[in-house]
């Protein structure tokens, strides 16, 4: 009759949409200027006014050229400008030919996933707290299995007496996600370079390479003057998955790309990234969008409001007495709950409208994800709720 698997999923809705359903509710109830949605990843800040005068432009040209198919890959023309853009900004060597152009990061990850996959015994390693979609991208998606590395909440950073207990010979990959959704680790350069040793002598002693899917929608979104590690050039067998969503503030309008490495094996690998892309149904990356990426590659939205959001927010709980690891990327805050059971707290949290997603829901109970890609008021706002909440555990 139906796929029972896919059934179950499409009826089970995720936290975050119930969460957004009853934020619904309640704004009709109370005004939504009076509800705190913390829940959703959705970039509040427009898009830059390069990505728009671009769009007007491309729009006045040729119709039949602006909104037709182009190759699977993507228009060559555009992937030959945004191969030129991170060549400029990280003193790469990347050619037009190893892009592969997608509808966002979730489909760069999914496609890799599913070129990657031989038979159902393959695992891949993500980190907890992680995005929660990879268990469905892998498992149901490309009939792999996801092995999970717990949290280490001290900083996030990885734990690699753990990874080495699961890297194994079914091992086909390890995902990275940095910085991260949802506790903002940017990992270090240490941390990359200690990664790479342990993947080159795993892949030794393998025989063959254990590839690193490299997840950055969030590459550019980052504090402090400290950029994010360009991951890629530390490891050969990385494969990039990047999208425009939140660094030009485009997340509805689905365009990202793999970036897939110049390794012995290249052709094949390409191959398999545009098989599974076939396999997947996606026929190519919307027209429009591939052409403002290609002008608009260099440019990023005006990420300081999230800046000023974060320091709001991290300094006004961590004088409330949550403790939490301050993020370095991303927009997003990991606190722990202030009871063991983070669904627990995230439903008292109602009480006072605040709507945040329980940690469980990426791997890492005790904590709640607070989105903070909002109105820098809604914080000031929410602030002494957030205080009530704490002074009921006091
Ligand atoms: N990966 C991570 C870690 C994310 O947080 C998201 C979206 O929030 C995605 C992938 C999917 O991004 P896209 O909108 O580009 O598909």
């Amino acid at each position: 009759m139906l796929n029972q698997t896919v059934l179950a999923l499409g009826k089970k809705r995720s936290t975050i949409r119930e969460i957004f359903e009853y934020g619904n509710r309640r704004a009709a109830e109370v005004g939504r200027e009076n509800i705190f949605d913390f829940s959703l990843g959705n970039p509040n800040v427009p898009a830059p006014d390069a990505v728009r005068q671009a769009i007007l432009d491309i729009a006045g040209q040729d119709p039949v050229a602006v909104h037709g198919y182009t190759s699977a890959q993507g228009a060559p023309a555009c992937r030959k400008a945004i191969a030129d853009n991170l060549n400029v900004r990280f003193g790469t060597h990347y050619t037009a030919d190893q892009l592969y152009l997608t509808v966002g990061a979730a489909a760069s990850i999914s496609i890799c996933f599913k070129a990657l996959t031989e038979t159902p015994d393959d695992e891949f390693i993500v980190f907890a707290p992680f995005f929660p979609e990879y268990t469905v991208f892998i498992e149901q998606g490309a009939g792999a299995k996801c092995v999970i590395v717990p949290p280490q909440p001290k900083d996030f950073q990885i734990d690699f007496a753990a990874l080495e207990e699961r890297l194994n010979e079914h091992t086909k990959a390890v995902v990275i996600n940095s910085p991260n959704n949802p506790c903002g680790v940017v990992y270090s350069d240490e941390t990359i370079a200690r990664l790479a040793g342990l993947l080159n002598s795993k892949s030794a002693e393998y025989g063959r390479p254990i590839y690193l899917i490299s997840d950055e929608p969030y590459r550019e979104i980052v504090y402090d003057g400290r950029p994010a590690p360009f991951i890629a050039r530390a490891y050969p067998h990385t494969l990039v998955c990047y999208s425009y969503s939140k660094s030009l503030s485009l997340p509805g309008e689905r365009i990202g790309y793999v970036l897939v490495p110049d390794v012995p094996g290249f052709d094949d690998l390409y191959a398999a990234i545009c098989g599974a892309g076939r396999v997947l149904g996606y026929v190519c990356a919307p027209s429009l969008f591939q052409q403002v990426a290609a002008r608009c590659a260099g440019e990023t939205a005006d990420l300081s409001v999230y800046a000023e959001n974060r320091k709001l927010l991290f300094e006004g709980l961590i004088a409330m007495g949550y403790s939490c690891v301050k993020p370095d990327g991303a927009f997003y805050l990991f606190p722990r709950t202030l009871e063991p059971d983070d669904r627990a707290f995230c439903e008292r949290a109602k009480k006072y409208d605040l709507l945040l997603v329980p940690g469980t829901d990426f791997g890492a109970p005790g904590h709640m994800r607070i989105s903070y890609c909002v109105q820098t008021d809604t914080i000031r706002r929410a602030l002494p709720l957030f205080e009530k909440l704490a002074a009921e555990y006091k």
